[in-house]
């Protein structure tokens, strides 16, 4: 199952080859399409359990649209927050010494250890994006990177989750680009800009054949391969981030999850075109303003 959001923050089911999408946002108890009262979401992702025969039923018997004809939202809304794991692939944490040795000058032995960050929710933005580079940054000749990362989405939430049980609070999955300013300033500003979380196309739901394990993420930037890696490279897999997460702080059904950046991060510039792909879930095609 794949669900979308869509035009004013319609709820789809993304059905065919990924080219229709149906309505499905009457199933949806206390629906409100107001981005400041995502109660609904949040109980959706909660409560899928018990919501999806309506929504199945309703993906089955509503009237496709063609994927083309509506436009795609980031399928989170009002997430209370979004946590992003840094250094979680052995050949990305060798990368960034030479990549903080060109952009600061120095290197920070404490980056290169797994570890939880927040991003602030304000900074996603849809699929398409588009990614809009703050001027300033620019202006200071700073590097703006790609990390292009698994996604995961919470379902029940919960605190001191243990492994073991870690994947049954995932929700589903989704694409995400955690855009990057590569400077001497906390990760959370770094991190945070408006726009700098694309995510998208839509959420592939958890499943028992779809658990994020050996998913092959690929980006492009204007067609050339700058990542591409295997998520069974990951150093901390989705239910070790998840409970590690949730040692420290409570998850929230609905909250966002980045698993880390795969090796081949660097800069974006104004007109270019990334296209990310992560193999089960879809195709996202961002533009940078
Ligand atoms: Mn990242």
């Amino acid at each position: 199952m794949k669900l979308a959001l869509f035009d004013d923050n319609r709820l789809g089911a993304v059905i065919g080859d990924d080219d229709a999408i149906v309505d499905v946002t009457d199933t949806v108890p206390g629906y409100d399409r107001d981005p400041l009262t995502g109660g609904w979401w949040r109980a959706l992702c909660r409560d899928w359990s018990v919501l999806a025969p309506a929504v199945n039923a309703a993906a089955e018997a509503g009237t496709p649209l063609p994927l083309s004809s509506v436009t795609l939202r980031a399928p989170v809304f009002g997430p209370s927050k979004v946590i992003a794991a840094a250094s979680n692939y052995h050949a990305h944490v060798a990368e960034m010494h030479e990549v903080q040795q060109r952009t600061l000058g120095t290197t920070h032995d404490w980056m290169f250890e797994f570890d939880v960050f927040l991003k602030s929710p304000s900074s996603i933005v849809a699929p398409a994006g588009p990614i809009v580079l703050p001027a300033e940054i620019v202006a200071a000749d700073q590097e703006i990177h790609h990390e292009s990362e698994l996604v995961v989405i919470l379902g029940t939430g919960g605190k001191d989750i243990p492994v073991e049980s870690a994947l049954e609070h995932v929700f589903g999955f989704a694409i995400g680009l955690d855009i990057t300013v590569r400077s001497p300033a906390d990760r959370s500003r770094r991190k945070s800009y408006d726009s700098f979380s694309p995510i998208g196309p839509w959420i592939r739901l958890r499943d028992d054949d779809f658990d994020g394990t050996g998913l092959e993420i690929r980006l492009t930037v204007d067609g050339a391969v700058r990542q591409d890696v295997n998520t069974s490279d990951l150093i901390m897999s989705v239910p070790q981030i998840v409970s590690y997460a949730s040692r420290i702080m409570t998850l929230n059904p609905g909250d966002v999850i980045f698993t880390g950046a795969p090796p081949g991060v660097g800069p974006i510039t104004s007109g270019e075109t990334l296209v990310t792909s992560i193999s089960g879930i879809g195709v996202m095609q961002t533009v940078v303003a």
